[in-house]
């Protein structure tokens, strides 16, 4: 086994990882840095295991930052009479609420309005309290309250925003909302504190084989070039939209099936919709969730095919158009687009089925051996990523000879949580002993857990970090200085857009602080003058090609256009060859990657399949 983890994901421990990686055998090697593949790692390593974990982006980058973040059974399967799959995710809900990450999850209500008389509260009611009960997990109390109905007048009170005419009464009820991006940051950094050897912007590129087993993978380091080989007895695959490429590098068909499907994200600020609640409204085909989230309402989402780029899907104007036109059924003075602060798309990974309907496919998980030394997991949601992991852990134990313990993930709080609770009750103090404000405190506690003490050393060390950042006000300069340090930040966008979320949360989206916190990830990233240039450069192109992708009316006009803007570090096209710049990506492109790759970017030459290993070719 490996010891000596720590939690702090710096540059230094990247390079320490790799270099590990790259030396010694592990026991299991997992693909992709999403909640699965986070969380695979986290249940593997607490079983004993030496495992590893590599991302070919950055950790939480595809859909795992870009959730509806809400931890939750889902009201809407419950009317499917998905029964079991609802009692599941809500017996996750309670351990992740009270015991795994307490700081980043917690309770929100939503009001659920009434548009007919009697049968609907009768019918919803019945539903509702449901819910309610199969919320009482086992061996947990509920942690939330249970719904209560309203009268129209209550209603109106809770939500001022909604238009008299537009319900006839309502319900509250409560379910539970999480930071979906830092929660992965969180998984990762507790798996290297058991020992798990994390690495991002570290692409799998083909498999290592013994006849027909699977022995390790073949990896490019994409900020160096440097290709590895990584042996490893079981390697999971966890990457989500991009499980059938990972499938089709160990040749034939796949024995898993994943569709994607796009949903998009409206992010307006607190004061355009009057409401103490969330709300949650039907749809012709789904729900629409008004979220409360900080300053801001997260309004999503759809739920459209999508067979173009799985990097950066792009939100289009019809699906904006799409989302305004829904809540504007029930709000008293109608959102614009003028409102929209911020706008995010993130990609399903639907096991395929037989439905042509993206919003009927499966959201449960499988998991499948394709061959000896491969397991693939995918599908699932957010909130059951735990029980995915144990599940796809124990498919590895099958394969490693002698006796693998059982998961204890439910035991396992993340980096962070342990003794929360306490620490939270303690903010006045802490604001005393630290000279901030005590509501700084609170979004400190709410985004770093205990080990705020770290963040208040940093401060401590240099009190210039106590500062807010110049345009995005809500959050501290040692936010970004900490992001480097300890959260596995490596670029511009990295912190803009998943260790804080400045991206979507200013209306402009970020371009305005975007040098002040170049310049502070500038000292512990060690760049220069050129590559802090380079980084803005990046940003300002990638928002700009973002906004305009927002306006084009089709997918395939806001794709092309979204695929106009280089990413900053380029991943490799199905681990072949540089992917296609703008005009020439195909549906299902690995990424884009536009112009000419960055300094870092690997070359041609040392990308050639060898003899024995696999890749799409063989
Ligand atoms: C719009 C929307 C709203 C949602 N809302 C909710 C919600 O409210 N609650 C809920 O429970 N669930 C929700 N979900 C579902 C949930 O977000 C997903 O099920 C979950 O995030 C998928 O995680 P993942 O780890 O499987 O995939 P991902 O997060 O996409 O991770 C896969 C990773 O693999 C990496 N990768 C790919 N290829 C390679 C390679 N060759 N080498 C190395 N790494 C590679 C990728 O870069 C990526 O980071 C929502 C999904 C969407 C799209």
């Amino acid at each position: 086994m490996i010891t000596g983890g720590s939690n702090k994901l710096g540059p230094d421990q990247r390079a320490a990882a790799l270099s590990a990686l790259a030396r010694q055998e592990l026991q299991v090697l997992v693909v992709g840095g999403g909640v699965v593949g986070a969380g695979t790692a986290l249940d593997a390593v607490t079983r004993g295991l030496s495992t590893g974990l590599v991302e070919a982006r950055d950790f939480a980058s595809g859909t795992s930052s870009r959730s509806s973040k809400l931890i939750h059974g889902g009201l809407r399967y419950l009317e499917q009479l998905d029964i079991g799959l609802v009692r599941e995710a809500l017996t996750e809900r309670a351990l992740l609420l009270q015991r795994i990450a307490p700081h980043l999850i917690k309770p929100v209500s939503f009001l659920f309005p009434f548009t007919h008389y009697g049968w609907e509260r009768a019918y919803i009611g019945a539903g509702v309290s449901m819910y309610d009960l199969l919320g009482v997990a086992r061996g947990q109390v509920r942690g939330l309250p249970v719904h209560r109905q309203l009268t129209r007048s209550r209603a109106l009170r809770l939500a001022p925003a909604l238009r008299k005419s537009a319900l006839t009464g309502a319900l509250l009820y409560w379910d539970a909302q999480v930071d979906d991006a830092r929660y992965v940051v969180d998984l990762v950094r507790t798996a290297s504190a058991y020992g798990a050897r994390v690495a991002s912007r570290t692409q799998v590129t083909g498999f290592l084989r013994e006849g027909e087993r699977v022995t390790g993978v073949r990896a490019v380091d994409l900020e160096s070039g440097t290709e590895l080989l990584i042996r490893a007895q079981q390697v999971v695959n966890a990457t989500g939209v991009w499980t059938d490429e990972i499938q089709a590098m160990v040749g034939g068909r796949g024995s898993i099936n994943v569709r994607a499907s796009k949903g998009i994200h409206l992010v307006v600020p607190r004061d355009r919709i009057q409401s103490h609640t969330g709300i949650i409204l039907r749809t012709p085909t789904s729900v629409l969730f008004v979220i409360p989230w900080g300053r801001h309402w997260i309004i999503g989402t759809t739920d459209t095919a999508w067979a173009l780029s799985k990097a950066h899907p792009a939100a289009s104007r019809t699906d904006i158009d799409y989302i305004l036109g829904q809540i504007n059924k029930v709000l008293a003075v109608p959102l614009t687009h003028d409102d929209v602060e911020g706008v995010y798309a993130g990609l399903r990974p639907l096991l395929a089925g037989e439905s042509d309907s993206t919003s009927k496919l499966s959201r449960e998980h499988t998991v499948a051996h394709p061959v000896p030394g491969l397991v693939m997991i995918a599908g699932g949601k957010y909130t059951t990523y735990r029980l995915m992991a144990m599940d796809a852990v124990d498919a590895v134990a099958h394969g490693l000879d002698g006796k693998v313990a059982p998961s204890c993930t439910d035991l396992v709080p993340l980096a962070g949580a342990d003794g929360f609770p306490a620490l939270w009750n303690s903010r006045a103090a802490l604001a005393k002993s630290s000279g901030l404000h005590v509501a700084r405190i609170e979004h400190l506690l709410r985004r770093y857990g205990t080990l705020i003490g770290e963040v208040l050393a940093l401060i401590a060390a240099d009190p210039s970090l106590a500062r807010p950042i110049k345009g995005a006000e809500d959050y501290l300069r040692v936010e970004v200085v900490y992001a480097v340090t300890h959260e596995g930040a490596r670029h511009l966008n990295d912190v803009l857009t998943r260790r804080t979320h400045i991206s979507i949360e200013t209306w402009d989206r970020g371009v305005s602080a975007a040098d002040e916190v170049a310049e502070l990830m500038a000292g512990p990233m060690k760049w220069r003058a050129k590559q802090v240039a380079r980084e803005l450069e990046n940003y300002r192109v990638e928002i700009a090609a973002e906004r305009k992708s927002q306006e084009a009316d089709t997918d395939t006009d806001a794709d092309a256009i979204r695929l106009g803007a280089p990413e900053i570090v380029p991943v490799l096209s199905n681990g072949l060859a540089p992917a296609p710049g703008p005009g020439g990506s195909r549906p299902g492109d690995a990424g884009p990657a536009s112009g000419a790759p960055g300094p870092g970017a690997p070359s041609p030459g040392r990308r050639g399949a060898r003899a024995g290993e696999g890749g799409p070719g063989d």
